[in-house]
């Protein structure tokens, strides 16, 4: 419930004093506690916002702090000598420290939702979708143009209270991603706000409230008008997250998976036997399941499982009017990759590597002889065989394979071609030219 002052029309915040709630600075991040106090006592209003409240109130660890001041970019570039000033669309101040970046977001005026541009070309709005937000406001405008109440609250660095517009406090209390404002002017002006919401309510167990749980599925289809680049950095978070299976299935639910992969989620609905879901998933589960145990985990691998389904069923295809597998899954992989690339832009460092992983999958139905050999010293074999076993695991293809391939792996003859691979590698790598530039493999 939003308290609006009938005098002067403004809202009134609840404020929940340092006694009141359970944000200590010890679990605040060094640097992040830095930034605050500099642009406090430069005389600016400083405070900490976004997930770094949210988490901490319900005693998780944060992946990132964010800021939110009365100071300009400008205002904070000026405080600090490690500042960038990133975003055309929305402009921001990065801090650097080493690894760590603070955002410090200047706090945003609100617009009137009815899509009025600014007279300076601030705020830009395409077909209700906001194209540009950089016209400055207060705290309080702030607040009400954040995604989710959840997302909404700020801790005041100056008292150590925590500032709420917008009932985030009970929302968080309750359990629910509830969007600010009306959800469906919200979501028209960033379609991404949808996947968002899975995002977090996957993250921390949450539900979608209901008004906001409404819209998505007839809006899905709107996150056609989000560039693709931005769309694989939204893929990433939601699937290399650590919750991917929860995830999924909430996106899918919802009807937003089909708008990320349309080609995986025909494969998917169209499979009798439950086999393609299978896989996906158990890639999935294996993704969260090395994130917990904090293993290196790569899209190249998480992508090649999420395009399989359909691109075994057009190399088939292919292969049954006469083609031999390897150039079936060759083409069939290109034109399943051409077509993912208009939702979710697969940057070629992975897209590459993806490619290997399935075009390595025939080789392994040979298990003798130089070929054999020659597989287990290629430098894709590890990633290639991880995707072996979870082809084994759904039947696709024997047991007994994938076991061989793990035995083979402890044998003379794997250590013999480990040995090779470090060889030719060694013998690949080009001498450096006196004086010359450092050669940086690429991936
Ligand atoms: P996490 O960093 O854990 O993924 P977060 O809530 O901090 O979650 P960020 O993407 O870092 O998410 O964004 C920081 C804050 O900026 C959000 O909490 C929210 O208040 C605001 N925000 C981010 N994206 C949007 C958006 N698309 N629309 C409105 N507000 C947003
Ligand atoms: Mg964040």
């Amino acid at each position: 419930m939003l308290l609006v002052n009938e005098q002067d029309n403004k809202l009134t915040p609840t404020i929940i004093s340092r006694a009141d709630h359970s944000i200590s600075r010890a679990n605040i991040s060094e640097n992040a506690l830095k930034v605050l106090y500099r642009l406090k006592n430069a005389g600016y209003q400083a405070h900490l916002v976004g997930g770094g409240v949210r988490d901490l109130s319900l005693g998780r660890e944060p992946k990132d702090f964010d800021v939110a001041t009365d100071a300009t970019p400008e205002d904070v570039k000026a405080l600090f000598r490690n500042c960038r000033l990133i975003g055309r669309r929305f402009r921001l101040a990065h801090v650097h420290f080493g690894r760590e970046i603070i955002e410090v977001a200047t706090f945003r005026a609100l617009h009137d939702g009815n899509g009025e541009e600014t007279e300076g070309g601030e705020v830009a709005f395409q077909d209700g979708r906001i194209v540009r937000d950089n016209a400055y406001g207060t705290l309080e405008e702030d607040a009400l143009r954040r995604d989710f109440t959840v997302n909404g609250l700020y801790y005041n660095i100056a008292d150590y209270s925590v500032v709420d517009y917008v009932g985030g406090m009970a929302d968080l209390q309750a359990g629910l991603i509830r969007l600010i404002g009306d959800p469906e002017v919200r979501y028209r002006e960033d379609p991404v706000r949808m996947l968002r919401a899975v995002r977090f309510a996957a993250k921390l167990g949450f539900l979608i409230e209901q008004n906001s749980a409404e819209p998505i599925g007839e809006m899905a289809a709107t996150l056609e008008q989000i560039p693709p680049a931005r769309l694989f950095e939204e893929v990433l978070k939601l699937l290399m997250g650590g919750m991917g299976v929860q995830t999924f299935e909430a996106l899918r639910h919802y009807g937003l998976f089909n708008q990320l992969f349309p080609g995986t989620d025909q494969a998917l609905d169209s499979d009798p036997h439950g086999q393609a879901m299978g896989f996906v998933s158990r890639a999935l589960a294996n993704t969260d399941a090395r994130i917990a145990e904090d293993k290196p985990v790569t899209p190249a691998f998480l992508f090649a499982a999420l395009l399989w389904p359909q691109l075994r069923h057009r190399a088939e295809a292919r292969v049954a009017s006469g083609d031999n597998l390897a150039l079936a899954l060759q083409e069939a992989g290109s034109e399943v990759l051409a077509e993912q690339m208009q939702r979710v832009a697969i940057p070629k460092r992975f897209s590459l590597p993806m490619r290997e992983i399935w075009l390595l999958q025939p080789r392994f139905e040979r298990t003798h002889g130089k070929r054999a050999q020659r597989l287990l010293s290629h430098p894709r074999f590890r990633a290639a065989y991880d995707f072996l076993l979870l082809r084994a695991a759904v039947g696709e293809v024997p047991e007994e394979l994938a076991q061989w391939w793990t035995e083979v792996q402890d044998s003379p003859e794997a250590a013999q071609a480990a040995q090779e691979r470090s060889e030719a590698g060694a013998r690949r790598r080009p001498r450096r030219r006196r004086g010359g530039r450092r050669c940086t493999p690429s991936e």
